[in-house]
């Protein structure tokens, strides 16, 4: 099968030193990347900027801005069978990028900086892209985690969301661990906790579940 996975944080640039990001490491990402590739699948992996060394065995695609991460998943989705979100897209960027490094001798008191909405990459798979595979979010709530879930699996019309709770210091982001929800359009499977690398294999297993749902249903 043929997976696409998108991973890590986006840069939006501000000037050509500076740029807005967040703190996404990638890991979770990658290590889906990682299990599936080790299940013989090829895998896209298109990913933001990480200090992770790249999986063995997947075609890896390096993007910065949410952007290119657009344009890069357009280019690719009609060729997965399976396709799993878990960058952490930047909403905004910075209107313009300024061409010259912004000096601050320039700036008199208070700098502000106009920001502009970024697509949506999920939530343009289904429509835009036209992508009709298995489509797995990630929502990373702070707070009502399994309604922001639902929200956004049936506003992505996603397969599935998986959820996890990012007030936890212990998972999540930077963590090598991670607790995971799994909501789907007809049930929620209740939190599993296990190292990155793990879970990464019972969501590949999971997205293959659901591939053979879809095959059940056109057939
Ligand atoms: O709406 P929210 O950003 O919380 O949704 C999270 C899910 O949507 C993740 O799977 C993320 O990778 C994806 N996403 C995206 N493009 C965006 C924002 C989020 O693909 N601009």
């Amino acid at each position: 099968m043929t997976i696409l996975i998108t991973a890590g944080p986006t840069r939006e640039p501000i000037d050509p030193v500076r740029y807005l990001t967040n703190h996404s490491s990638g890991k979770m990402g990658y290590a889906i990347a990682e299990a599936a590739a080790e299940k013989k699948h090829r895998v896209i992996l298109i990913s933001g900027p990480t200090h992770i060394d790249i999986p063995d065995h997947v075609d890896f695609i390096q993007v910065e801005t949410a952007i290119e991460m657009y344009e890069a998943v357009q280019d690719y989705i009609s060729k997965a069978d399976i396709a799993i979100f878990t960058a952490a897209v930047a909403d905004f960027r910075p209107k313009q990028k300024l061409e010259q490094k912004l000096k601050k001798s320039t700036v008199a008191g208070e700098l502000s900086l106009e920001l502009v909405r970024n697509p949506d990459i999920l939530g343009s798979a289904r429509s835009a892209m036209n992508y009709e595979g298995v489509l797995i979010g990630f929502a990373a709530e702070s707070e009502e985690l399994i309604e922001n879930a639902t929200r956004k699996l049936n506003q992505k019309q996603c397969d599935l969301v998986i959820a996890n709770d990012i007030s936890r210091k212990d998972i999540g982001f930077n963590s090598d661990e991670n607790e995971i929800i799994f909501v789907y359009p007809n049930k929620i499977e209740m939190p599993t906790k296990a190292s990155k690398h793990h879970l990464a294999h019972i969501i590949i297993e999971k997205a293959l579940m659901l591939l053979e749902q879809t095959h059940q249903h056109s057939t």
